[in-house]
């Protein structure tokens, strides 16, 4: 496999090597190792289209700890902004000798077509509303941390479904790993096509879809991708369907809390939640950083 553009793409003993290897540098982390020769004398450039906080620096750090180089190319200072197409801006990062190219653009389908069209490992860190496979590999590696087997899990995703890459790519993988999905939030952001979601079944009531779960992950509702109204205000939506203390009480004594982050605070989970307690949005960002040192590993070491 040279690049991962799709959880599609994964196997059973894929995920079991990704995570195999995230646990081993976590633990030896953990131990005081910081440093590591994985990838001396590789380079990883990270182009984002997009804005991020999480996924880039996590990618980039974990690149760092594996002794890479890592270049930074933002969107908006690059060459698109002066009509440079996305693919002749790759070519030209290709041209220096990337051994991997980490790409975030709000085009679905853009890492798919640049990894067509270059020799590097390209590694898909969101692509418009369509997926968001490390995201999803380190949401379903926090919640083994928690739970001893993934199959039979009964996993709630709560919100905007609709323009979530994470959404898409946490169903395909959850329900690869044998857990029961429920997806909740207005009938508005529930897609058409949701039978192809291969979800277990989808509710618009956030109480019936939260009650019985192992697992809650609430999405950030992404008005940046609104182009219409879905809702009438960010409060009537967060009295629906946002966590308060309340709907904490519905929840099993042992259920996880998730979010993907960045957290609209007040709107998808009441502020004082955030870090509550029962939430594990702070254990996802730092595997987030194994998980994606796994990912560059598993790579170089399936395509050689
Ligand atoms: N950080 C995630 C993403 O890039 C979730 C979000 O932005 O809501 O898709």
């Amino acid at each position: 496999m040279k690049d991962l553009i799709s959880v599609n793409q994964l196997e059973l003993q894929d995920i079991e090597e990704i995570f195999g290897n995230a646990r081993d540098y976590k633990n030896r982390y953990h131990s005081g190792e910081t440093k590591f020769d994985d990838l001396r004398g590789k380079s990883v450039l990270l182009p984002f289209f997009e804005s991020s906080t999480r996924t880039r620096t996590s990618f980039e750090l974990a690149g760092k700890l594996l002794s890479a180089d890592t270049i930074n190319i933002s969107g908006s200072s690059s060459s698109t902004t002066k009509g440079e197409i996305l693919l002749d801006t790759i070519k030209t990062i290709e041209a220096m000798q990337s051994d991997f190219i980490v790409i975030r653009h709000y085009m679905s389908g853009a890492a798919h077509q640049v990894a067509k069209k270059v020799k590097s490992h390209v590694i898909n860190a969101g692509d418009g509303a369509n997926e968001h496979p490390s995201q999803a590999l380190l949401d379903a590696f926090t919640i083994l941390e928690h739970k001893e087997k993934f199959e039979g899990l009964k996993i709630a995703i709560v919100g905007d479904i609709l323009h979530s890459r994470v959404a898409r790519s946490d169903i395909k993988l959850f329900k690869k790993l044998g857990a029961e999905v429920t997806i909740c939030g207005p009938l508005t952001m529930i897609p058409r096509y949701v039978d192809a979601l291969n979800i277990d079944y989808f509710t618009t009531n956030v109480e019936e879809a939260i009650k019985d779960k192992d697992v809650v992950i609430f999405l950030r509702i992404q008005l940046e991708r609104q182009s219409k109204v879905f809702f009438s205000t960010l409060n009537e939506y967060s009295i629906k369907y946002g966590l308060n203390q309340n709907r904490i009480n519905l929840l099993k004594e042992d259920a996880l809390i998730m979010h993907p982050g960045p957290v609209n605070r007040g709107v998808e989970m009441q502020s004082e939640l955030v870090y509550g307690d029962r939430s594990l949005i702070l254990d996802q960002v730092e595997n987030g950083l194994f998980i994606r040192m796994g990912i560059y590993k598993f790579l170089m070491q399936n395509s050689e």
